[in-house]
């Protein structure tokens, strides 16, 4: 059984005296109970006593407690008295921190029997944290034959009443015994479930959990998405609520200290020899190129798309300006389409490409859904807890959301905050908290009435509140066209895609490799591991600057969209354009891991956005126009709108039929086809109304 408790005593005692923690110990005891409890590194017991230190990760059960007892021999005399008059126990905890990795660290799908009761430290992600509540600790039992107190220590888990009375001796089954609460000490406590990081899953895996238990000081000091050490031990405990003795355990850790990471990209480990690759792979000729085939190989064509995947894994620059506002760097895409237009395989695809990727869909039923919540706790105690949805879970990473246009109310307002300013606000059954979410988000969307509708702007037919949308940096329409030679083409890509998956099947089954055909083709030039390491390596370490040339050529075309493009008083870009071609040019330059933004990067920006704008942006009359994507409607359609409804109007109570609309409509050069688009929105917004059929006339409000 290792080593007796007596020389645990006397090595911890050692250990105490010998590294100066007596003056610490003194400082404690003067501050107790505001703090309670001694820190002390790993790797400073293990230099001191290598034995103490194999024993506290063996057995912490004894190790730690004895630690703490030996801790009290040094605690000040005069404090000691001051407790005991005051009828306080004094207790300091031990709290050990830097467990040694490679003896101590376990990922919670390897945890197994032979971890239970071991001190073991545990990395993982925040998903959720129940509100801290009191808990009984030592509890004053008043006999209610002779009224005196007895104090029972209790269990975590059970209730535990005095098997006899203190004074008179009466066991429990001759007395009664009742709980004087305010006599009785309570502990913090809290219950928070970490689950594995993103970036530590293969690709496509499901995170697992595991469920901590914290006491005392270290509550109520991590939150949902902090990524953290959790040191403790591994413990085990039969179901709750369960009536027959039941034979299998639950898991959990007995937290005993807490380490909170920063969280960057270091995760992604990349050796000296990678790190050479890296820099040579940023030299190629080809690089552009090769990124964007690795983008989803087996999906046929969407280059234009993949090209800004690309720049989005990378992102622009975070900022804080002089007045401390701060400016995101990360690139929001949305793409918008026709159903089986591979959304959900390129978000899927991202999302494993990615470190610290997250998929989530829109739909998914999750409490916590995509951005964070307050809810009930199912263990039913009354308390609330905490959780993190998928924006939380992908801070400093890329959160892929599918269907974000079916996701529920309340994600829809903190969506907003979410892209806006990074973070997640929740306020709820007495919990506050803010949460990092500084994520870059890659969403999908399917057109509100399930295809594009030729008539309508992108921006109609996206069932978004419009602040949301304007939040993308990008929106791509994907529209599903009928077009013979696009069709053949797409046809052949994804059924030799598709034989070469036959083929692999059945060189597995026959146990033979063989060379494939056409195997290069889907195989991305950069392989997922080398570029999700690559992507590290530039977000860590490139941070570029723009050139003079960059900048005079971003201002030139700011002025020229205004000024050329724009028709009437309609606005072609605005200065939240400008940011986002700022961004765009940065990413640029990280891929070549560039550390100044050029004229080409900048030139790239402002390519992409054009062609953006084109296709989303671009009103009947051909001219671009921002208030499309800012409002949802042209300014042109705005006026012909108010022309139709102006005829209308003119018309009187009596209201005009549509053979007469047709005639006045062509006076104004709005043809049958366009007029019939006019009027069913405007009968939309409920400005007019149609009487009897084929008579239209206005509602009292009016436009
Ligand atoms: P969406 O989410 O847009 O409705 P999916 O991602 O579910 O569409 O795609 C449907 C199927 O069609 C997938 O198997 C996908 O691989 C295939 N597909 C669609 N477009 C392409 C394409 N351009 N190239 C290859 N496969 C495609
Ligand atoms: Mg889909």
């Amino acid at each position: 059984m290792g080593v007796k408790y007596e020389v645990l005593l006397r090595k911890w005692n050692d250990f105490f005296r010998t590294r100066g923690y007596t003056t610490r110990i003194a400082d404690i005891t003067d501050s107790y109970p505001e703090v309670q409890s001694l820190e002390v590194s790993y790797p400073e017991i293990s230099i001191y006593d290598e034995e103490l230190a194999m024993e506290l990760l063996e057995q912490p059960l004894r190790t730690i407690p004895a630690g703490e007892q030996a801790l009290l021999t040094f605690a000040p005399q005069d404090a000691i008295d001051h407790f005991k008059e005051i009828g306080v126990k004094l207790e300091i905890g031990l709290r050990i921190k830097e467990l040694p990795p490679l003896l101590s660290r376990v990922e919670v799908r390897n945890l197994r029997l032979h971890h239970l009761n071991r001190f073991i430290a545990i990395k993982g992600l925040v998903k959720n944290v129940v509100q801290v509540k009191p808990r009984l600790y030592i509890g004053a039992f008043k006999c209610l034959r002779c009224g005196h107190e007895t104090f029972e220590e209790q269990g975590r888990m059970e209730y535990r009443e005095p098997s006899q009375c203190g004074s008179c001796g009466k066991t429990a089954g001759t007395t009664k015994f009742r709980l004087i609460p305010e006599d009785s000490t309570f502990i913090d406590t809290q219950r928070v479930e970490i689950q594995e990081s993103p970036e530590e899953l293969r690709g496509g895996e499901q995170p697992q959990r595991l469920t901590g238990y914290l006491e005392k000081e270290i509550t109520g000091q991590i939150f949902p998405g902090n990524k953290v050490i959790l040191n403790g031990t591994m413990m085990a405990t039969p179901p709750r609520n369960q009536r027959a003795h039941p034979t299998t355990f639950n898991i959990y850790l007995e937290v005993n200290s807490v380490e909170l990471e920063e969280k960057d990209f270091e995760d992604v480990e990349i050796t000296e020899e990678e790190e050479a690759q890296i820099r040579q792979l940023s030299q190629d000729k080809e690089l552009d190129e090769k990124m964007i085939h690795s983008i989803a190989p087996t999906i046929y064509g969407l280059e234009d798309e993949k090209e800004v995947l690309v720049l989005q894994l990378f992102g622009g620059v975070p900022k804080v300006a002089p007045d401390s506002t701060r400016i995101r760097g990360d690139l929001h895409v949305l793409l918008v389409g026709d159903p089986g237009t591979a959304k959900s395989q390129i978000l899927l695809y991202q999302s494993r490409l990615s470190p610290r990727g997250v998929y989530a869909s829109g739909q998914a039923a999750t409490k916590a859904g995509l951005t964070a919540a307050a809810v009930p706790d199912e263990q039913g105690d009354g308390r609330w807890k905490l959780e993190a949805g998928a924006l939380v879970l992908a801070d400093k990473g890329m959160a892929c959301i599918d269907e974000i246009d079916k996701m529920g109310s309340e994600d829809r307002s903190s969506m907003h905050e979410a892209m806006a300013q990074q973070t997640i606000s929740v306020a709820k059954a007495g919990i506050t908290a803010s949460l990092q979410a500084r994520a870059s988000i890659l969403a999908a969307a399917n057109p509100k009435h399930g295809r594009f509708d030729q008539f309508k702007t992108m921006v109609e037919q996206i069932d978004l509140p419009v602040p949301l949308i304007t939040r993308f940096d990008v929106i791509f329409p994907l529209q599903d066209k009928p077009d013979p030679e696009k069709d053949a083409a797409l046809a052949r890509h994804i059924l030799k895609a598709t034989r070469i998956a036959e083929i692999i099947a059945q060189q597995e089954h026959a146990g033979n490799v063989d060379e494939i055909a056409g195997y290069g083709d889907i195989q991305p030039p950069i392989d997922n591991e080398f570029m999700r390491k690559y992507v590290s390596y530039a977000r860590k370490n490139v941070f570029p600057t723009l050139t003079d040339d960059a900048l005079d050529r971003f201002e030139a075309f700011f002025v020229e969209m205004r000024s050329q493009y724009s028709a009437g008083d309609s606005v072609a870009i605005t200065a939240r354009q400008l940011e986002s071609l700022v961004r765009i040019a940065e990413a640029s330059a990280r891929v070549r891991l560039a550390n100044t933004v050029e004229l080409s990067d900048a030139e790239r920006a402002i390519r992409i956005l054009k062609n953006y704008l084109k296709r989303v942006a671009t009103s009947e009359d051909g001219t671009i126009d921002i208030d499309i994507v800012s409002t949802g409607i042209p300014r042109s359609r705005v006026a012909k709108q108010s022309k139709i409804y102006s005829i209308i109007q003119d018309a009187g109570p009596d209201g005009i039929t549509w053979d007469d609309l047709v005639i006045a409509a062509s006076d104004q050069d709005i043809d049958k086809i366009e007029l019939e688009m006019l009027l069913n929105n405007i009968r939309e917004e409920g400005n007019v109304y149609e009487p009897q059929r084929g008579v239209y006339r206005t509602t009292r409000g009016g436009i």
